[in-house]
């Protein structure tokens, strides 16, 4: 079974085409700037260099379009013809309430997708978008939407509702949702098996840290609480997000800078987290160059980011009680030994060693960090989220059909 696993942004489309059945990627690709002057077309045949082309005036149906093209072309391309995709699986960013689980997609799913757009306008309209021209692009190929927020559907309510006049959770749906659920699912299905028992029996903390970042509590295989809430700003510091600040600071802002609501907006997502403090960028490894260099803003910078996910670390560690294992998943988890290092330095009373050897010797690659005698193990793995959402569209397709 050929499934092609679609992320549909504003601008941009990423995709993989899976044979499932082996868990084989055959190519993948990135198509950038749709809409912009110059269109940039990344793609790359497992095996083969990587190929770039650009285009002018491409809109989102001419970018699916290229997509089908390449996949479909005799000298690059996977695939002999359209008819060859068995399976699309989509990335959906929010289901809301509405989905707990990943689903085939019909009318109705395509409705509550639609319905959600209000909570998060800038990604699940470019989702709908590639659902709907797939849609009627291949009418009888299955579609199937994976929704980033569903893993975090079993936090209990006392850690998702905000402690606002509750009418407005009702209102307007106000309440903490969670994101990254796939990478955090995919990644404590793995620790599972490198503890040897069944995830319904695992706890687990699991931080994903790319340019988003995340923490995840997981309680006997089931998310109880994550750092993100109502929107992917509030939690952990990010490359560009603030994550948690006082709420107060932004009426004060309000007021004194004169800021509109797309300012602040900009300045909470675009120009805090990493990117604020630095003054220098949101990738990690130029403020450790300039940190390295005396740049005190570049080693405040990471000190803040590793400070405060020791905090969230160190409260998920009270809210489990007992942890089997901590997880480090996306560019900074998976690439960055030092943030590993010191977020769960001087931990040892709480069970955690790390192994400072084996967690440079193994890093960027996936394996345990901690010491024998840690009580809790600790492990870099990973994420694949693209793998996830292939396996859950196999998995809902196959179960249709019986
Ligand atoms: P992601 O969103 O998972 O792609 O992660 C992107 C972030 O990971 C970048 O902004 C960097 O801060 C960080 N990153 C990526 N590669 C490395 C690396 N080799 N070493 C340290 N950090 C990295």
């Amino acid at each position: 079974m050929n499934i092609l696993v679609l992320n549909c942004g504003s601008s941009s489309i990423k995709y993989q085409v899976i044979k499932i059945e082996t868990e084989t990627l055959l190519a993948k690709g990135l198509v950038e700037r749709i809409g912009a002057e110059e269109t940039i077309f990344n793609y790359q045949k497992s095996g083969s260099d990587k190929i770039k082309s650009v285009a002018a005036g491409i809109n989102y149906e001419k970018a699916i379009s290229g997509v089908i093209a390449t996949l479909t072309d005799v000298k690059i391309g996977v695939l002999k013809s359209i008819n060859e995709i068995d399976a699309i699986g989509h990335r959906v960013v929010h289901g809301g309430e509405y989905f707990f689980k990943s689903v085939l997609i019909d009318d109705l799913v395509e409705k509550r997708i639609e319905e959600c757009i209000d909570i998060a306008p800038l990604h699940n309209p470019a989702n709908l978008q590639g659902i709907k021209i797939f849609r009627k692009l291949l009418p009888d190929t299955p579609n199937v939407a994976v929704f980033d927020t569903a893993f975090h559907q079993t936090m209990p309510k006392v850690s998702y509702i905000y402690p606002l006049p509750y009418n407005l959770y009702n209102k307007y749906k106000i309440r903490r949702y969670g994101f990254h659920g796939t990478s955090h699912r995919y990644v404590a299905e793995q620790a599972a098996v490198k503890l040897g028992k069944p995830l319904s029996r695992c706890n687990l903390i699991t931080c994903h840290l790319g340019n988003g970042c995340s923490v995840t509590a997981i309680q006997n295989g089931i998310s109880i609480d994550t750092s993100m809430g109502f929107t992917p700003l509030e939690g952990l510091m990010m490359g560009t997000r603030s994550g948690d600040i006082d709420p107060y600071i932004v009426l004060y802002l309000m007021e004194k800078e004169d800021l509109a609501i797309d300012e602040v907006n900009s300045l909470l997502n675009k120009q805090s987290g990493l990117l604020g403090v630095s003054g220098i960028s949101n990738d990690i490894r130029l403020i450790w160059d300039e940190a390295n260099k005396g740049n005190d803003q570049a080693k405040l910078a990471s000190e803040i980011f590793i400070y405060r996910l020791k905090k969230y670390i160190g409260s998920y560690l009270a809210v489990l009680g007992r942890v089997d294992a901590i997880v480090f998943t996306a560019g900074i988890g998976e690439n960055d030994e030092i943030i590993r290092e010191k977020s769960l330095a001087d931990m040892e009373n709480f069970g955690i060693i790390v192994d400072k050897n084996k967690n440079t010797e193994l890093n960027r690659q996936e394996g345990e960090i901690s010491t024998p005698e840690s009580k809790v193990k600790v492990y870099i793995i990973p994420t694949n989220e693209e793998l996830a959402i292939a396996r859950d569209t196999k998995t809902i397709v196959e179960n249709h059909r019986t």
